[in-house]
Order: structure tokens, then C-alpha cells, then sequence
């Protein structure tokens, strides 16, 4: 038996949670579901829209699996998600990009792994407004140290990389790659052009390369990794990035394989792991059991793989493929037609992968 949070979040959050959850349950694995609300109705209730509840949930589970949290615009607190994976340090943010057969997609076979570094970067937070003490006091310091000028009107973001950000985000890339029998890992980087934080990036990269000589490594500069991903996906298989390339780039492969209703992802440091679709809260179809669960689901077959479930994770895995592949009980937005009468509900796609389950 697993005791794992279980997070519903907002929007249609908690639709798609239900979906997984019965589906995860069908699998025959004994779950007990710590349930944590958080998200916008718990910040009209409790002053917070992440209460310390949820964080120690997780801490005492060390397993979540979250439904999204929408990040309301204007109310001065920042993004549940992002404080999420900073308190618990969940530095490596993963997103397979796999074609299942049947899903609407302009390439066939594409099998990729994202590692995407989730703590540092210019996602760090560091942020200067323009005209503020502190980005006139960057700019003083810049044009003494360096005799290059910011203009004045500038607002200011920074950017670190740290050797120990990239170290421990390219361990977790290898050891994925050695556990899952994967052929290569491509870092991508803008070394040429940014020689202290992404160039120490590489260099991090290939150092630790060299202690996984089974597997191919090689680089990329990413925006020759973008052509080449359209281009010929089938060239690659890990890839890890720096946070702003590994969001921008996660999505690109979202696209590759037919969307965000299909990408799940996982959100992993050394102590916690949070397992989340990749989109957000969709909150204009809140309610309405309409949306595709199938990124979440694919979330859970993310988690059983952690939790050691590898039998339980393929079967369930295989239930879904058959679902896409015949195309009969998907949601709207996987039917060559969006607007076709026929589409599965959220519940309907769940009953339908329940079904299979052998
Ligand atoms: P979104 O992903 O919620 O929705 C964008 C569009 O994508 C939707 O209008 C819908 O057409 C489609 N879509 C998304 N999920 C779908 C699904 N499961 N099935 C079918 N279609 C789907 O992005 P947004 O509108 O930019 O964000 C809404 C809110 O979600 C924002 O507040 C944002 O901050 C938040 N968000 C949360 C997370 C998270 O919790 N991890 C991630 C991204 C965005």
C-alpha cells in the first residue's frame, strides 16, 4: 500500500485527478490517498493558496501526484508550482515526448526523454524593476567592474548556473539513460554566446559525461536543437537544458507528439518527486468532465515507474495506447474533427483505459 498526496488543484484540476486516481486504482496497486486541497479556492479560505499542510503531506509521503494550480494574475504571491519545486528542491523537472499510434501527430516514432533543470537560471527569480535601487546599483557595479554600460532604462533578470545545478541535473539525465536503456544524451546550450553560465553548463556536462562511457553523449546549441527536432526527431532521446530552454523546448516536443493534452511530466529531486501534467488549469472548461486526462494519467504511469510498479506501469500504459489507437473514446481535442459529437468525456476516457487494464 502507497500513501501518496494527492493534490486536485483548481480549473479542471480536479476532474482529471479523478481520472487518473481511478485508473491508477484499477491498476490492482494499493493506493491510500492523502487528499490536499490547494489552489485558488484555498487561498479565498485559508489566505494561502499553497498552506504548509500540502508541503508537509509531501514530505511525509515523499510521493504527490498534483492536478493543475491556476496563478492568479495581480494578487502579489507567486506561482504554487514554482514554490513547490523550489521548497521540496525538486531540481529536475522530466517530460516524455512519446507518439502513441492514432493520436493526431505529423511524425511517427518520436521517443524522447526531457530533462529540464528546474531551480536556477533566469527562472531563479532574480528580477531588477526598471528605476529601482537595485537594478542603478547593477548598473554602477557593472560599469565599474566590467567598463561595459547598461543603458539606464533597463529592467534587469539574471541568470546563474552553478556547477552544482548543473552537475546534479546531468547525473539524474545518465542515470535515467542507464536505468531505461537509452542510447544518448544531448546537452543543449548557448555556449558560444553566453561562455560563463551556459558554456560552464557544458562544461559541467561533458565532465560528467565522461563517467558514463555506455552511453553517447553529444551537444547542441539550441537553436540548432530546434530545427534539428522538427526537422528529424527521431535523431535524439535524452536531452538536458537549463531551465528557460528546457520549458521552451518541452513544449516543442509537446507539439511533436500531438499536444499538451497528451505530455505528462515529473517534477523529482532526491528526496520528493510531484508527478503533474505539463498543462495548466484550462479553467474555462472548469466543471464541464470535457477535457483530456490523459496527460495527468500519463503522470501516474510516470509514478508507478518511481514507486518500482513496472509491471503495473506497462499494463497500464498499453490500456491507454489501445484507447488512442482506436480513437473511439478520446476528448475533443484528439478527434480529427474538435467539434465531433462523438468525443469522450473526461470520466469516458477514464472508463474506457479502465476497461483494458488486463
Ligand atoms: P492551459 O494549459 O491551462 O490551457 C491552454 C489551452 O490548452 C486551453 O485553453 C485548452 O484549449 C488547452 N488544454 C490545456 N489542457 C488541456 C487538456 N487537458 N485537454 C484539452 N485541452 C487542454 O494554459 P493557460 O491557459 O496558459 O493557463 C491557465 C492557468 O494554469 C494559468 O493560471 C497558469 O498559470 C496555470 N498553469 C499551471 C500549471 C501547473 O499547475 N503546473 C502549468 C501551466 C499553467
Amino acid at each position: 500500500m502507497y500513501r501518496i498526496t494527492l493534490i486536485p488543484g483548481d480549473g479542471t484540476g480536479p476532474e482529471i485527478t479523478e481520472a487518473a486516481r481511478r485508473v491508477l486504482e484499477a491498476t490492482g496497486v494499493g493506493f491510500e490517498w492523502d487528499i490536499q486541497n490547494a489552489g485558488e479556492d484555498v487561498y479565498k479560505e485559508e489566505g494561502t493558496p499553497l498552506p504548509e499542510r500540502v508541503i508537509e503531506s509531501i514530505k511525509r509521503n515523499k510521493v504527490a501526484i498534483k492536478g493543475p494550480i491556476t496563478t492568479p494574475v495581480g494578487t502579489g504571491f507567486r506561482s504554487v508550482n514554482v514554490t513547490l519545486r523550489q521548497t521540496l528542491d525538486l531540481y529536475s523537472c522530466v517530460r516524455p515526448c512519446k507518439t502513441y499510434k492514432g493520436a493526431k501527430t505529423r511524425y511517427e516514432g518520436i521517443d524522447l526523454v526531457i530533462f529540464r533543470e528546474n531551480t536556477e537560471d533566469l527562472y531563479a527569480g532574480i528580477e531588477f524593476q526598471k528605476d529601482s535601487e537595485g537594478a542603478k546599483a547593477i548598473i554602477d557595479t557593472v560599469r565599474k567592474i566590467s567598463g561595459r554600460s547598461i543603458r539606464q532604462d533597463s529592467g534587469i533578470s539574471i541568470k546563474p548556473i552553478s556547477v552544482f545545478g548543473t552537475e546534479r541535473i546531468v547525473r539524474a539525465a545518465f542515470e535515467y539513460a542507464r536505468k531505461n536503456k537509452r542510447r544518448k544524451v544531448t546537452a543543449v546550450h548557448k555556449a558560444n554566446i553566453m561562455k560563463f553560465s551556459d558554456g560552464l553548463f557544458l562544461e559541467v556536462a561533458r565532465e560528467v559525461a565522461r563517467r558514463y562511457p555506455d552511453i553517447e553523449f553529444e551537444d547542441k546549441i539550441v537553436d540548432n536543437m530546434c530545427m534539428q527536432l522538427v526537422q528529424k526527431p527521431g535523431l535524439y532521446d535524452v536531452l538536458v537544458l537549463p531551465n528557460l530552454y528546457g520549458d521552451i523546448v518541452s513544449d516543442l516536443a509537446a507539439g511533436l507528439v500531438g499536444g499538451l493534452g497528451l505530455a505528462p511530466g515529473a517534477n523529482i529531486g532526491d528526496e520528493y518527486a510531484v508527478f503533474e501534467a505539463t498543462h495548466g488549469s484550462a479553467p474555462k472548461y472548469k466543471g464541464l468532465n470535457k477535457v483530456n486526462p490523459l496527460a495527468v494519467i500519463l503522470s501516474g504511469v510516470m509514478m508507478l515507474r518511481h514507486l518500482g510498479e513496472t509491471e503495473a506501469a506497462d499494463r497500464l500504459d498499453n490500456a491507454i495506447a489501445s484507447v488512442i489507437e482506436e480513437g473511439k473514446d478520446v476528448t475533443y481535442d484528439m478527434k480529427p474533427d474538435p467539434d465531433d459529437p462523438g468525443a469522450a468525456t473526461t470520466s469516458g476516457v477514464a472508463d474506457a483505459i479502465i476497461s483494458r487494464i488486463t
